[in-house]
């Protein structure tokens, strides 16, 4: 029978429970080991994010990535460790991950600056090869590994940001990075997503114009802006690239 690989799939590594079955949640192969009935709660009444909404069984990965955790530590990408101090504290839905082969890393926005060098191609402290995963978690709340599209090419691949899967390169993520860097320079991060008068008030004031916000204001909601967003510098790094005259 085929073989799907799935972000869950990759996720179970050596674990994933192959079998002539397919997952409920993400429609790999699953044996039947773990029954559906039993993973399904009241947050999955959302069929549509559902692979196999007929299937009896849950694969291996999915069990793991929509529960509490298995581990008792968790190593983040920058090599910090993580330790468990509650049950829900390492819940897989509240971190971004990278999920490749024979690596499952888990970071925060406490590690934007590493993520966005390895995502734009100019700090490749990790090079990505496929088959990986992408996903970034914005709010933490919600289940998105199980949904998250595997990478078939390591040019051109969708990232995962929070329910929005967004497929693009590098380079334009760098590009459109580049954007909000003056923009959070002037006003900070917050302004990206909300523009008001008084953020071309402190934009002329510190540029001299506004061409710039300008041109992100018309482009501010396009799903790749979203993710500049996400990946944008904080303020003090966007102050050392444009620093006041
Ligand atoms: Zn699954």
């Amino acid at each position: 029978m085929s073989r799907i690989l799935t972000a869950s799939k990759l996720f179970s590594q050596s674990l994933h429970n192959h079998g002539e079955n397919r997952c409920y949640f993400c429609g790999t192969d699953c044996d039947n080991t773990y029954l559906s009935e039993l993973y399904i709660k009241d947050t999955f009444t959302n069929r549509d994010i559902i692979a196999r909404p007929s299937s009896k069984y849950v694969c291996r990965g999915c069990v793991m990535t929509l529960g509490f955790g298995e581990d008792d530590e968790l190593v983040m990408i920058d090599g910090s460790i993580k330790k468990r101090e509650n049950q829900r504290g390492l819940s897989p839905h509240l971190y971004s991950w990278i999920i490749t082969k024979d690596k499952r890393i888990p970071f925060t926005k406490a590690h934007i600056s590493i993520i966005r060098g390895i995502l734009t191609n100019t700090n490749p402290i990790m090079q990505l090869t496929t088959p990986f995963v992408i996903v970034l978690s914005d709010s933490g709340q919600k289940h998105l590994i199980f949904r998250a599209p595997v990478s078939k090419s390591d040019e051109v691949y969708p990232i995962m940001l929070e329910d929005e899967i967004i497929i693009t390169e590098p380079i334009s993520i760098k590009e459109r990075i580049d954007i909000t860097t003056p923009i959070v320079a002037a006003t900070g991060k917050p302004a990206l997503k909300d523009i008001t008068l008084q953020t071309y008030i402190s934009y002329r004031k510190y540029h001299g114009n506004t061409y710039k916000l300008e041109e992100w204001e018309s482009i501010k909601n396009d799903p790749i802006s979203k993710l500049a967003v996400w990946l944008s510098l904080n303020k003090e790094e966007a102050t050392n690239e444009y620093p006041v005259h």
